[in-house]
C-alpha cells in the first residue's frame, strides 16, 4: 500500500551545470513542479569551479554550446574557437538568464543523503543544511569529473605557503610573479596550468609521475564574419556532429590504416598535426585505436613531434609516454606545452624515479632532493564518473546503498537507469554516450530522451520506473564487451576507472564506466527503448494515492 504524501517537488535535478540548466529549462517548458538544487555558490558546474589559469574548452565552442535555441545561436557570439573559463561561464549564465532559470535553482545546497521511500514511491533528500525534501523523479546532473582528488602523501596541511587542487584555484586574482610554484601532475588539467603560467613565475617545478599524450590545440580568435558564418552552418554543424562518434566535427578517416602508404599516413598526421583540436585522434585511422601496430606507428610519429619541440633530448623522452599508446585515453591538447621546458625557470621532476615522500612547511620532499616553494598546485585529477555518486548517500529499494552497489565499478541500463533505484535519471551518467564524447552533445540528448520518457510516464499514468535486473545487467555487458577490442583497456586512466587516490581502484583494475560505442550507435539504441514503450524498464503506477496537488507547477 502507498501513502499518500504532499511532495515538495515532482521532480529535484541535482547540479547546476551545462546538464542541470537544460533539463530545469526541459522540465519548466511543460510546467513540470521542479528545482535544482547546486552544491555551490552559483551555477556552471565545471564552468564555475575550474578557474585555474589555462581552463578552456577542447571542443570547438560553436559545437560545446547548446543546440536547442534558434535564437541563442543567433545572438550568442563565441570569440575563441576553443574558448576559455571565463567566457564560458559567461555563456552559461547568459543561457540562464535569457531563459529565466535561476527562479528553479537554489544554491549552496549539497545533497547528502537521498533514500527512496519504497511504501509512498518518492525520493527523500536530506540537504547539508538540514533541510528535507521529497520528490517523485531525482535527475543527476553532477558531472563526471566533479570530485577533485589529492595524493595519499603525508604533510599536505603542513604546507604554510599556499596551495590547492586545481579544482579549487582561487576566485580572487592570484599574483604569481617572482613566486616559486610547483604543478604536481600532468594530465590535461595541469598540460593546460603549466603553459599559461610558466612565463608569469618566478620558478616552475613539474612534478610527473607518467607523462601524458598531448597535441596542439591551435586555437585562434573568430570574427565577426566567421562567427556569421558558423551561424549561417550551425543545422549542418549540429548534423555532422551527430553522425561522428565522438560527437565532433571530426570524422574519422574511413580509409584503412593499411590501404595507404606509409608517406600517405605521415602526411595526413602532418595535416592533423597543424589543425585545430581533436583532429589528430578523432579524424585519424579507425585502427590506432584497436590495433596494437598501426597505434605504435601514431606513437611514434607524435613522439618524434615532442622530440623536435623540447631541446633537452633527456627531458624530451621524459615526456614522452612508454606504457599506452597515443589516443587510447582522452588527448590533453596543449598550447606550447613541450616548448614551456626549454626555459630556464622550468624544471621536470620524474617522480616515477623520486617519489615524492612528504609535503613539508616549506615545500616538496623527494626520495633524492627537498624544494622550496611559495605555491603548490595538485592538478592530480578526479574522483571521475562514480566518485560525485558515491559521495552522496543514495539508497534504493530495501536500502540498498548505491556506493556498495557499484563498488566494483557501475553498472546501469543505457547509462540512465539502475535497477533497485527507481524514479532516479541519469542524463549523463556512467556508461552513457556522454562519456566519451563532446559533453554537451551528449547531454541533450541524455536531458530530451529523459524529458521524453517523464512525459510519457505522465501520460500514461505511471509513476514508479525501474529497469530491470535484466537489462541492466545486459547493458552493462554490452559496455564491457565494448572494451575487449580497445586499446585503452591497458591504459590507467579515469576512463578505465584507475585511480590510485580513490579508495579500492587498486592497480589494473579495470572498471568499465564509459560507452564505447559512439554517439550515434547509442542514440539508436535510447531510441528504440523509447519506440518499444521503454522495453527493459519496468513502469507502473504505484502511488495512486498521492496527493495530486502537490504535482502542480
Ligand atoms: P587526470 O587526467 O586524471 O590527470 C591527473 C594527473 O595527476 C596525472 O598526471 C596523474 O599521474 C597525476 N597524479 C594523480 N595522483 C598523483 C599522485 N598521487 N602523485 C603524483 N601524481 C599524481 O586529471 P585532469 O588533468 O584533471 O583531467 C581529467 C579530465 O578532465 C581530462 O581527461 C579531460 O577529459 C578533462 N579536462 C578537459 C579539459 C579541456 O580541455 N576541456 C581540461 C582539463 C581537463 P598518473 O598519470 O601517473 O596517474
Amino acid at each position: 500500500m502507498t501513502s499518500r504524501v504532499a511532495l515538495d517537488y515532482e521532480v529535484v535535478v541535482i547540479g547546476a551545470g551545462v546538464c542541470g540548466i537544460y533539463q530545469i529549462k526541459r522540465l519548466a517548458d511543460l510546467g513540470i513542479h521542479a528545482t535544482v538544487l547546486e552544491a555551490a555558490a552559483d551555477l556552471g558546474g565545471t564552468w564555475y569551479s575550474n578557474r585555474y589559469p589555462g581552463a578552456r574548452f577542447d571542443s570547438e565552442s560553436y559545437t560545446y554550446g547548446y543546440s536547442f535555441s534558434k535564437e541563442l545561436l543567433e545572438e550568442w557570439h563565441w570569440k575563441e574557437r576553443f574558448s576559455g573559463q571565463p567566457e564560458n561561464l559567461r555563456y552559461l549564465n547568459y543561457v540562464a538568464d535569457k531563459f529565466d532559470l535561476r527562479q528553479y535553482m537554489q544554491f549552496n545546497c549539497k545533497l547528502e543523503a537521498a533514500h527512496f521511500d519504497e511504501a509512498a514511491c518518492i525520493w527523500r533528500l536530506r540537504i547539508a543544511d538540514g533541510r528535507e525534501l521529497t520528490c517523485r523523479y531525482l535527475i543527476m546532473g553532477i558531472g563526471l569529473l566533479s570530485v577533485p582528488t589529492m595524493p595519499k602523501v603525508e604533510g599536505i596541511a603542513s604546507f604554510k605557503g599556499r596551495s590547492f587542487h586545481t579544482f579549487h584555484w582561487p576566485h580572487e586574482p592570484l599574483d604569481l610573479t617572482g613566486k616559486k610554484v610547483a604543478v604536481i601532475g600532468t594530465g590535461a588539467t595541469a598540460i593546460q596550468v603549466i603553459a599559461e603560467i610558466a612565463d608569469k613565475v618566478g620558478e616552475l617545478t613539474v612534478f610527473q609521475r607518467r607523462p601524458n599524450w598531448s597535441a596542439p590545440l591551435n586555437n585562434g580568435p573568430i570574427s565577426d564574419e566567421e562567427m556569421a558564418n558558423l551561424r549561417a552552418r550551425y543545422d549542418e554543424i549540429f548534423a555532422t556532429c551527430a553522425r561522428t562518434p565522438g560527437g565532433f566535427e571530426h570524422e574519422p578517416d574511413r580509409r584503412g590504416f593499411y590501404q595507404v602508404s606509409k608517406e600517405e599516413r605521415t602526411a595526413l598526421w602532418d595535416r592533423l598535426y597543424d589543425e585545430p583540436g581533436f583532429g589528430i585522434w578523432l579524424q585519424n585511422f579507425a585502427e590506432i585505436f584497436t590495433d596494437e601496430q598501426a597505434n605504435a606507428e601514431i606513437s611514434e610519429y607524435i613522439a618524434e613531434r615532442i622530440r623536435r619541440r623540447v631541446k633537452d633530448p633527456v627531458v624530451a623522452e621524459k615526456l614522452i609516454p612508454k606504457d599506452h599508446g597515443f589516443g587510447v585515453q582522452r588527448v590533453p591538447l596543449e598550447t606550447r606545452y613541450f616548448e614551456v621546458y626549454n626555459r630556464d625557470n622550468v624544471r621536470l621532476v620524474d617522480i616515477s624515479e623520486t617519489p615524492i615522500a612528504k609535503i613539508t612547511e616549506h615545500g616538496i620532499q623527494t626520495s633524492d632532493e627537498h624544494f622550496d616553494f611559495d605555491i603548490i598546485v595538485y592538478a592530480t585529477g578526479f574522483d571521475a564518473i562514480t566518485g560525485a555518486y558515491d559521495h552522496i548517500d543514495i539508497q534504493g529499494v530495501g536500502g540498498e546503498k548505491l556506493r556498495d552497489k557499484w563498488r566494483d565499478g557501475p553498472s546501469t541500463f543505457l547509462g540512465m537507469f539502475i535497477h533497485k533505484f527507481p524514479n532516479l535519471l541519469m542524463p549523463a551518467g556512467p556508461q552513457s554516450g556522454s562519456a566519451s564524447t563532446n559533453y554537451p552533445r551528449g547531454i541533450e540528448t541524455g536531458v530530451n530522451w529523459c524529458t521524453n520518457f517523464l512525459q510519457y510516464m505522465r501520460s500514461h499514468g505511471y509513476d514508479r520506473a525501474e529497469p530491470s535486473r535484466d537489462a541492466e545487467q545486459q547493458w552493462t555487458e554490452h559496455v564491457t564487451k565494448m572494451y575487449s577490442t580497445m586499446l585503452m583497456r591497458k591504459a590507467k586512466s579515469w576512463f578505465t576507472g584507475y585511480n590510485s587516490n580513490v579508495e579500492g581502484h587498486e592497480e589494473g583494475r579495470i572498471r568499465y564506466f564509459v560507452y564505447n560505442g559512439g554517439s550515434p550507435k547509442y542514440v539508436s539504441r535510447i531510441a528504440q527503448v523509447a519506440e518499444q514503450d521503454y522495453d527493459g524498464i519496468d513502469l507502473s503506477s504505484a502511488s495512486s494515492t498521492a496527493d495530486p496537488d502537490s504535482m502542480r507547477a
